[in-house]
C-alpha cells in the first residue's frame, strides 16, 4: 500500500489572441474597449468573459448600439453585474484544465455526475496495471491505530493478490498479446477498492466551476471531494478574483453571493 494525498495541478488556462481581437474590434468600432484592458498573463480569463458579455449588446462604447447610451467601464463591476444578472452563458467560454492526482474512484464516480461544461480524460485501469494500491487516509483515520492496522493489512492482501494474478495470467511473459493483457488487467481491477487512488484531467468552464465548487464543498458532500474542491476554489479565486470573489467560506463550505449563474 502506498500512502498518498489528493493533489490538484492547474495545467491549462484560457489565452486570448489580442491581435485578432483588435482586428475584430476595429471592424465594429470597439477599439477603445481593448485599450482599457489589463493584459497580464492572468487577465485573459476575465477579459474573455467580459468580451463574451460585451459582444451581446455591442457594448464596447456608447453609441455603437443606439439603444445603449452608457456602458460599464469598470472591469470588476462589469463582471459582478454578469454574476448578479445570472448571465452565466458568457462564462462558458472560459475553460480551465486541472489534473486531479491521487484521487479515489469514490471521487471520480461523483465528479462525473457533473455533465455540462466539462471534459474528462481518466486514467484507464483497463490498460494501467495496479502494481501497488495507492490510498489516501484522512487524518482522523490515521489517528486510529487499530483501524490503520486492519486497513493496511487488508490493502496489503489486495496488493499481493494483484501481483499473484499478474503472475498467474502470465502478463509479463514474452509474447503475451496486448488484447489478452487488457482483458485480464480489466478483470484484475475488480479486486481493487473504491478508494484506490487514480488520476484524471478534468477541464471545466467557469459556469460549471462555480456550480461544482458550491455543490462539492457543501457540508453534506463527501470528505475527499470537499477537500479537492476547496483546493480548486482557492486556485480559481487567485486566477479570476472578479469571478470568484463573491464566495464566503464557512467551515470549508464555499457559499457564493450569486447562486446558480
Ligand atoms: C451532497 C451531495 C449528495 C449527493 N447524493 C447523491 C445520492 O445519494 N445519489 C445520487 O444518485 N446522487 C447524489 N448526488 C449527485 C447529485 O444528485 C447530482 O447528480 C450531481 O451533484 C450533479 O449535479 P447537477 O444535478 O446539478 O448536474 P450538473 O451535471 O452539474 O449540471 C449543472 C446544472 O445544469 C442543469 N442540468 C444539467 N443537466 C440537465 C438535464 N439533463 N436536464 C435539466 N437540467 C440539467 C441543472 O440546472 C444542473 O444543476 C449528490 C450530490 C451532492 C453534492
Amino acid at each position: 500500500m502506498k500512502s498518498v494525498h489528493p493533489e490538484v495541478f492547474l495545467v491549462s488556462r484560457p489565452q486570448i489572441d489580442y491581435e485578432a481581437l483588435a482586428a475584430y474590434l476595429t471592424e465594429v468600432g470597439g477599439e477603445s474597449w481593448l485599450e482599457r484592458l489589463d493584459r497580464g498573463h492572468l487577465d485573459d480569463a476575465q477579459n474573455l468573459a467580459e468580451f463574451a458579455g460585451k459582444i451581446c449588446y455591442r457594448a464596447w462604447e456608447p453609441g455603437l448600439n443606439p439603444n445603449i447610451v452608457r456602458v460599464r467601464n469598470d472591469h470588476r463591476k462589469y463582471l459582478e453585474n454578469i454574476l448578479s444578472q445570472a448571465h452565466g452563458s458568457v462564462l462558458e467560454h472560459v475553460t480551465f484544465g486541472f489534473v486531479l492526482h491521487n484521487v479515489s474512484r469514490v471521487v471520480t464516480h461523483e465528479l462525473v455526475r457533473h455533465r455540462p461544461g466539462v471534459a474528462i480524460s481518466q486514467e484507464s485501469l483497463r490498460f494501467v496495471r495496479l502494481a501497488d494500491i495507492p490510498f489516501w487516509f484522512p487524518e482522523w483515520a490515521q489517528q486510529d491505530a487499530e483501524l490503520m492496522k486492519r486497513a493496511t493489512a487488508l490493502l496489503g492482501q489486495m496488493e499481493e493478490f494483484q501481483l499473484w494474478m499478474a503472475d498467474h495470467f502470465g502478463l509479463d511473459v514474452e509474447g503475451m498479446n496486448f488484447e489478452q493483457k487488457k482483458h485480464k488487467t480489466s478483470f484484475m481491477r475488480r479486486f481493487a477498492p473504491d478508494g484506490v487512488a487514480t488520476g484524471l484531467l478534468w477541464s471545466a468552464n467557469i459556469r460549471t466551476l462555480r456550480h461544482t465548487i458550491e455543490a462539492r464543498t457543501d457540508p453534506g458532500a463527501e470528505e475527499e471531494i470537499r477537500l479537492l474542491f476547496g483546493m480548486i476554489a482557492k486556485i480559481m479565486q487567485a486566477e479570476a478574483p472578479a469571478l470568484f470573489g463573491d464566495y464566503t467560506v464557512q467551515d470549508g463550505a464555499w457559499v457564493p453571493r450569486w447562486r446558480k449563474v
